[in-house]
């Protein structure tokens, strides 16, 4: 069994990203959970790690360069939507969102160089964007940018991306619909109650990549059980599928008393998937993870489902 401390990102640069005091995703995310986690006493068992910018060729692995452009001109105009309504265009945003994906891809760097085995990053997991289009809170998808990333720069080929935010990813999702490399596990609050509306268990891959998919969606309401048994099918079906890295995304709004969402988890479901996860990397992919935040509201939920994350990964380091 390792030593090596978790490496946890923190920085003004991921702080910023956010829209404002008005809107669900605040710039305090950032801060309300790192007081929460320097608070829990982990001690030397975490190791706090500077934010990285990614290139315009790190973007490019997953977005097209039109949308790049697009990104790049409306943070200069710093005005209007970059979608249909939910994620505005504030000036700089193009910096910001890719400092959110450079730092996903520096955790990845870490582990893959073997300076740790689980890494975490608080603000990240922007799980919404398509390769040609923003949404939902979500400019740059820094999940699926770091699974082309550690094909391309690691070598690597078998990627399980697991999502228990509120929100189904469908940015990843249909970003990899029909790629059978990407084995992705995602329990979410269903799409005929919630954004984006995508998700439905039929949707398990498209041609070649069928049955390379998992989807769970649960009324709203869900509690710990319905995670538990959902949860199981998940462990299985990763287990199954054999991955080389585990990409977590553990939105907290999946929580009880999140505003914009209506599961009812409470944190222990983010405790038990993190360190269930963590056993099957080491199973299967050297111990390598990486926790990304996701979504999260409600600021009470975010600082304590992330704070178990990290809390299950120093345990299992
Ligand atoms: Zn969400």
């Amino acid at each position: 069994m390792s030593t090596k401390p978790v490496y946890v990102y923190k920085g003004e640069a991921l702080a910023r990203y956010g829209f404002g005091d008005e809107h669900p995703f605040g710039v305090d995310r950032h801060d309300v959970f790192h007081n929460e986690l320097g608070n829990a006493g982990l001690g030397d068992r975490l190791e706090y790690q500077e934010t990285r910018r990614a290139s315009v060729d790190e973007l490019a692995l997953f977005h097209t360069p039109d949308y790049i452009d697009k990104v790049s001109r409306m943070s200069q105009e710093g005005r209007g939507y970059l979608d249909g309504g939910d994620t505005p265009a504030f000036p700089g945003i193009y910096d910001t969102a890719s400092d959110v994906v450079g730092t996903t891809l520096a955790a990845v760097d870490a582990v893959m160089a073997g300076k740790t085995r689980r890494a975490f990053v608080p603000i990240a997991g922007l799980h919404h964007a398509a390769r040609d289009s923003a949404a939902g809170f979500c400019v740059f998808n820094d999940c699926a940018i770091a699974v082309e990333y550690l094909r391309n720069q690691h070598g690597l080929t078998r990627i399980a991306y697991v999502d228990i935010d509120a929100h189904h990813g469908d940015g990843v999702f249909y970003g990899f619909e029909d790629d059978p490399d990407l084995i992705f596990a995602d329990l979410h609050e269903d799409g005929r109650y919630l954004y984006p509306g995508t998700g439905a268990a039929e949707e398990t891959g498209r041609g070649k990549a069928r049955g390379t998919k998992l989807n769970i969606p649960l009324k709203p309401g869900a509690v710990d059980s319905d995670f538990d048994e959902a949860w199981a099918r998940v462990e299985a079906f990763l287990d199954h599928a054999k991955p080389e890295f585990i990409i977590f995304q553990c939105g907290a709004d999946s929580l009880e008393g999140d505003p914009i969402t209506h599961l009812c988890f409470t944190e222990e479901a983010h405790a038990k998937a993190a360190a269930r996860l963590c056993a099957l990397a080491d199973k299967h992919c050297q111990g390598r993870i990486v926790g990304t935040g996701g979504g999260g509201y409600n600021r009470d939920n975010v600082a304590r489902a992330w704070t178990r994350v990290v809390q299950s990964f120093t345990e299992a380091s």
